[in-house]
């Protein structure tokens, strides 16, 4: 088990006051707070080493690079990718994401389709939506069930030989949902469909093994998972990669340029155009090391326990309802107060120090088939307590009062 209160130590900012009460971070699904060492790795390179990489002969230079690199091999190790070159380091999971839309424009023509999962954040949505504007293709959606659940059934009769990509995320950001990714991802090879897997909001609960999924695409986003922001992965077969064209054209990308002809570099660097997040390519590696050494088996078993103990408490609440009641979820409660606003929930709790999440967490369509403008949204992470939890039973017990 979790030594929690020594692993809260390693966070600075946890030890900070929000008008003046303790500071209650519940919005990790958002982003994550950073540890000490994540934030050492950052400071140690603006410090130390600061370099362009790859161009350089010069110490520092080849001190970035080499540092960088690794980075790329800890992202490697950790989703278990058969190469290291299947790894292409990215801005995040929107910019990743974007790579595959776009690089599949040449692969689609009309009349194909695209399936995609009714529980996508919208970075998984728009850039399918203009792939379909630029191609033809059709777009196709698994729909949800009232506990936020897919509907698989619905998913067998979308599937046929038209079907030529899959993209559903792993775990629902609003809704903690966790996606048998397992069986989507089966059942997409079967009618011959190469699969995407969003796994931004997956990657601070669990460990994917990308080759025991056989996928073809997983991508995920460093901010998520105690790293910092404006960095991310992008994880393709090797095959999937040398048939994709590049996203972006700039240095780093190329192997020869004339003003006849340009020749691209081999993977990954035909992906990564331009100067990369060096700094936070080594931090996300950083963070990597960081959560592998509390371990994400402990990590799962007692966020498991705060999902448990928050949504029993939670639920005492008269006229608390929780969208997303899935057997299958992570320790995320998306709720409302009778017919409250969220937004209003939301202030009042900040005003006492703790911070939650009000809106539509970037995922209309699940807003709209529970017919509300949004949820007040608490993600509870491995460093998060029960004493918290009962902080913010008694704030939203107090918003009750005040806004009823
Ligand atoms: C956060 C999130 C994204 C977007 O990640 P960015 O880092 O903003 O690119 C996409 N999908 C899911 C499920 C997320 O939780």
């Amino acid at each position: 088990m979790l030594d929690v209160q020594k692993i809260r130590e390693d966070f600075p900012i946890l030890t900070r006051e929000v008008h003046g009460k303790p500071l209650v971070y519940f919005d990790n699904a958002a982003t994550s707070q950073t540890p000490q060492v994540v934030i050492d790795a950052i400071v140690d390179y603006y410090s130390n080493y600061n370099a362009n990489i790859h161009r350089g002969v010069h110490t520092l230079s080849q001190e970035a690079t080499d540092a960088y690199e690794m980075a790329r091999k800890k992202v490697q190790k950790h989703f278990n990718a058969k190469h290291t070159h299947e790894i292409i380091l990215t801005s995040g999971t929107t910019h990743s994401i974007n790579i595959i839309a776009t690089g599949f424009t040449s692969l689609l023509s009309e009349g194909d389709e695209i399936i995609v999962s009714a529980l996508e954040h919208h970075s998984n949505i728009v850039p399918w939506q203009m792939l379909c504007e630029r191609t033809g293709a059709i777009l196709k959606v698994i729909p949800m069930n009232e506990d936020g659940e897919l509907v698989m059934d619905v998913y067998d009769q979308l599937l046929s030989n038209q079907t030529k990509l899959v993209f559903t995320n792993h775990i629902s950001n609003a809704l903690g949902t966790i996606n048998p990714i397992e069986e989507i991802i089966e059942k997409a090879h079967s009618v011959g469909a190469a699969v995407l897997i969003d796994g931004a909001q997956a990657c601070p609960h669990v460990k994917p093994d990308v080759q025991a999924l056989d996928v073809d695409f997983y991508v995920a986003s460093a901010h998520k998972l105690c790293g910092p922001t404006g960095v991310g992965m992008l994880y393709g077969k090797e095959e999937w990669l040398n048939k994709l064209p590049p996203y972006q054209g700039g240095g780093e990308m190329i192997e020869q340029v004339t003003f006849e002809k340009t020749t691209y570099a081999g993977l990954p660097h035909k992906f990564e155009a331009g100067t990369p997040n060096i700094c936070g390519g080594i931090a996300f590696g950083a963070a990597l090391d960081y959560m592998n050494g509390i371990g994400f088996e402990n990590i799962a078993a007692y966020e498991n326990g705060l999902l448990e103990y928050g949504t029993q408490k939670l639920l005492e609440i008269e006229g608390l309802k929780i969208y997303g009641t899935s057997k299958n979820k992570t320790s995320v409660i998306s709720f409302n107060l009778n017919d409250i606003h969220p937004y209003d929930v939301g202030t009042i709790v900040d005003k006492l120090g703790i911070a939650v999440r009000t809106g539509h967490h970037c995922a209309q369509p699940i807003m709209d088939f529970y017919k509300i403008p949004g949820t007040v949204r608490a993600s509870f992470s491995f460093y998060n307590t029960k004493e918290e939890i009962d902080a913010l039973v008694e704030a939203v017990k107090k918003a009750k009062m005040m806004l009823s």
